[in-house]
């Protein structure tokens, strides 16, 4: 999209609100629903990835003035709480007596055009979520119904929230900060109000959606369908802690584990948008390119280092992503095969936190550290100890791979990013053939 047409677009939005209100009239517009939207296309040989508003059709959409459909909801507006954020994992609460926005367009030729912006962003974000759904059976062998089946019902979107602290006070900056969250207690997504510092608003850009939804399946994955917050000790409580490597809410607040989590999102938008660069839509001079899987190299022992990679936890993720996506180039003239090696991914995933309780990952995992115990949630790595996390986890993913060039190659990239400290000699004997 040039922005050219995005200054059109905010053009409309203004002769709309001007002139009171727009025409709508939902019966005129056909099932199934095309609209027009923000689309994405992604990198060819011959050119970089692309943006552009065109017709799209939107096959899941049920009710265009409620934007439901079986899988998902987009919900306009409204109010959320926030109680607590870790990088996009929010824990959250939605208030449900606020008032909701509503969708603004017009119906021409049997095709709906948003009347404004918003109108345009939320549509957009409908089609990008569908666009992820669509691919569910292909990157992960999920069906969509079962997936449904397994969070108990559809997946939430709330499109631009108001955003207030638990305690009722504004909070502004989130708005800029976390710009989209997936709550994994509920099964939400918050896509919040843009920032001038994108091009393309990441509530309508389907890098971010489709990392967000990496996060739900790290969710129905790794984490079994289960969320387990850590609650605060008492001192019996603590004691079984500290002899209990596997207690009750310790991954959800490990920054290694919150790490891969991250890293496996940014993955899973690589395998749906065919886009290592999910921040390429942000301005150059605020992004920094450490989180592109093609971006400048660093490795787990530069993870202090925020010459190397300034992203906190984001960066182990980032070595986790960009060790599958080292492997996932070379099926990337064929999709179909690219599609078979992230359900591989995905199913080993399903069985890592099973391996993480065997040898040889299970000797390695250190008891929890102070923090980690009384729930706290560190800023900074400390190699040592978020590396024998990472080589457990690490050991007990390949645990699920069948040996082969496929098992042999993620086995050289996490020796190269992750070192000795990230991916220990202790670990690699499930790379022996
Ligand atoms: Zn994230």
């Amino acid at each position: 999209m040039t922005s050219n047409n995005w200054f059109a677009v905010g053009l409309a939005s203004l002769t709309c609100s001007i002139a009171g209100g727009c025409a709508m009239d939902s019966s005129s517009a056909p099932k199934p629903y095309k609209a027009e939207v923000i689309d994405h296309l992604p990198p060819t040989t011959e050119r970089g990835e692309q943006w552009l508003v065109a017709p799209r059709n939107l096959s899941l959409l049920e009710d265009i003035d409620t934007l439901q459909s079986n899988f998902f909801s987009v919900n306009l507006g409204g109010v959320i709480k926030i109680s607590s954020n870790f990088g996009s994992l929010v824990s959250a609460e939605l208030d449900s007596t606020s008032n909701r926005g509503r969708l603004r367009y017009t119906v021409k030729n049997g095709v709906i055009i948003p009347r404004d912006t918003s109108s345009l962003l939320a549509l957009s974000s409908f089609y990008a979520f569908e666009r992820t759904i669509n691919a569910l059976k292909a990157s992960t062998g999920l069906e969509p119904q079962s997936l449904k089946e397994k969070i108990n019902g559809p997946f939430n979107l709330y499109f631009e929230p108001t955003i207030l602290e638990k305690d009722g006070a504004h909070k502004s900056f989130y708005t800029i900060k976390f710009n989209a969250a997936f709550n994994s207690e509920n099964n939400q997504f918050y896509l919040f109000r843009r920032s001038e510092i994108e091009s393309i608003p990441f509530s309508a850009n389907i890098k971010v959606i489709s990392h967000e939804f990496g996060h739900a399946l790290f969710k129905t994955s790794f984490n079994q369908n289960t969320v387990e917050n850590c609650t605060l000790p008492n001192e019996a409580e603590l004691q079984t802690r500290r002899e209990d490597k596997f207690f009750r809410g310790r991954w959800s607040l490990e920054y290694a584990i919150s790490g891969l989590n991250e890293g496996f999102a940014d993955f899973h938008s690589y395998v749906v948008t065919s886009s290592a660069d999910i921040f390429a839509e942000l301005n150059p001079a605020i992004a920094n390119n450490s989180r592109a899987l093609n971006g400048i190299k660093f490795n787990f022992s530069q993870l202090g280092n925020d010459s190397a990679c300034a992203g906190r936890f984001y960066c182990i993720g980032t070595l986790f992503a960009r060790s599958l996506y080292n492997v996932a180039k070379r099926y990337s003239n064929n999709r179909a095969e690219l599609m078979g090696f992230s359900r591989r991914v995905y199913a080993a995933l399903e069985k890592t936190a099973e391996n993480m309780r065997k040898s040889p990952a299970v000797d390695i995992i250190p008891f929890a550290n102070q923090e980690a115990l009384m729930c706290k949630r560190r800023d900074r790595p400390v190699l040592t100890y978020d590396g024998a996390l990472t080589s457990s986890f690490l050991a007990a993913f390949l645990q699920s791979f069948t040996a082969g060039e496929e098992k042999k190659l993620l086995c050289e990239n996490f020796t190269e990013l992750f070192g000795t400290t990230g991916f220990a000699q202790k670990v690699r004997v499930v790379c022996e053939p």
